[in-house]
């Protein structure tokens, strides 16, 4: 109680509500921030989150009554039972976390054996786990790559690579989306550098789309490039195994580096990583900031990651029921008169236009009991509004026909369907 009293009375504050900071410079700057959320509320553009008050998983309440089908984009390993059971298991005998970085007394025997797990799951040398993939993709370019090299990264790249770029000193080159002509020409004038570093999503999220890896590794050996791929919407489930875009399409052996996510279908928590050569992850171990300067993973994070790693190498029938229940939902979506954006891929981006009617028809599925949201500009480009779902693997055929069957009183209700 001490040490709270003792806090207030350093802030100045009493019991109760917060305070307000006094002064000009606050006043200032209060004043700027609510004229910049009323330009965000004027725009149309303002983000409200849907509150939870249940597990994640197929079937969620809402806070403040209703519930709804959901998918979260993965696997969803994160609301199985083992991996829960697993993760309640490791903080029993790990403890909450370390209050340290990796390097200072923060590294566990359970985070050395994610990381051999994590090698052998993508069957390449080595790992390194980060807090989150943001934090991965900010520490990679900048450790890897300096002003003599090059990074050639696909325009509609995740935020955390392009961040992860600007961060980098190298030469850096955008190509056109999933233009291999356009990466060719950039290719061409990269030549000149030392090295080159072609960076993409395995799979782009807002349009369920999957780079062409067979293609890219085609140009990258022409010309002398290695390539990194970010599989956060693919490790888990897409390929036979579920070992992600590089298994899908057959380059396994042709991706030198892969940056992934434990925060969707490799237990759903949170934690990234990366995985590729020996020699690279130990110079990330030294050298990348987001490592060295920020906690380790909690070990009840690792128990359920590690867990759902388990369940992916004991058995692919998660990976094959993903790929099952993805082609149900696209083909009746198809066969309904909608347009689906992408192609196999469990993010299946309903394609509307006209950003009303897809926050409309989101609300609508919502009272139908299903959890959708609506995108529209600027998250993605004008004109090109929808509602995007998210197969999971536990959720049921009936879940699905029964999604499609409200999407399609839906769309008929406000006209998107004839
Ligand atoms: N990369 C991609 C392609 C993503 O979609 C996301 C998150 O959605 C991230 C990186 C960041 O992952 P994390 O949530 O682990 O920070």
């Amino acid at each position: 109680m001490w040490r709270v009293a003792a806090v207030r009375a350093l802030r100045g504050g009493g019991a109760g509500g917060p305070r307000t900071a006094s002064g000009a410079a606050a006043a200032q700057l209060r004043q700027r921030l609510e004229s910049e959320l009323e330009d965000i509320r004027g725009a149309g553009t303002w983000k409200t989150e849907r509150v939870i008050a249940s597990r994640q998983g197929p079937h969620l309440h809402l806070a403040g009554g209703g519930s709804g089908a959901c998918g979260a984009g993965g696997g969803e390993e994160g609301s199985r039972p083992e991996v829960i059971r697993a993760g309640v298991e490791t903080l029993e005998k790990f403890g909450a976390g370390l209050s340290s970085v990796r390097f200072i007394c923060g590294t566990q025997s359970i985070h050395k054996d994610l990381e051999e797990k994590i090698a052998r799951f993508h069957q390449r040398e080595d790992a390194i786990l980060y807090a989150s993939c943001f934090d991965a993709n900010a520490g990679i370019f900048e450790a890897l790559l300096t002003p003599e090299d090059a990074v050639l990264s696909d325009e509609l790249n995740h935020a955390s690579i392009i961040d992860g770029i600007r961060l980098c000193k190298a030469n850096k080159y955008r190509y056109k989306h999933m233009d291999m002509q356009d990466l060719e020409a950039k290719l061409q004038e990269a030549q000149k550098h030392r090295l080159r570093l072609v960076a993409t999503d395995g799979a782009f999220s807002m349009d369920g789309d999957i780079a062409p890896l067979r293609e890219i590794c085609q140009l990258a050996q022409k010309y002398n490039a290695l390539v990194f791929i970010d599989e956060c919407h693919a490790t888990g489930f897409l390929g036979p195994n579920g070992r992600g875009t590089d298994e899908l399409l057959g380059v396994m052996d042709k991706v030198t580096i892969i940056n992934s996510t434990l925060g969707k279908a490799l237990g759903g928590a949170a934690g990234g990583y990366t995985t590729g050569p020996k020699p690279l992850i130990d110079l990330l171990r030294q050298r990348s900031r987001p490592y060295l300067f920020s906690n380790s993973l909690p070990p009840a994070v690792v128990g359920c990651a590690a867990k759902a790693l388990d369940l992916l190498m004991e058995s692919n029938a998660i990976a094959q029921s993903m790929a099952a229940k993805t082609q149900r939902f696209r083909s009746k979506m198809t066969a309904a008169g909608f347009t689906i954006s992408g192609k196999d891929h469990p993010i299946c981006p309903v394609m509307l236009g006209d950003a009303r009617l897809a926050s409309v028809m989101a609300e609508d599925m919502l009272n139908r009991g299903i959890y959708v949201i609506g995108f529209s500009y600027p998250v993605v480009p004008k004109g090109k509004a929808r509602i995007r779902v998210q197969i999971s693997a536990v959720h049921s055929d009936e879940d699905i026909d029964r999604c499609v069957e409200a999407f399609t009183e839906v769309g008929r209700k406000h006209r998107a369907l004839p």
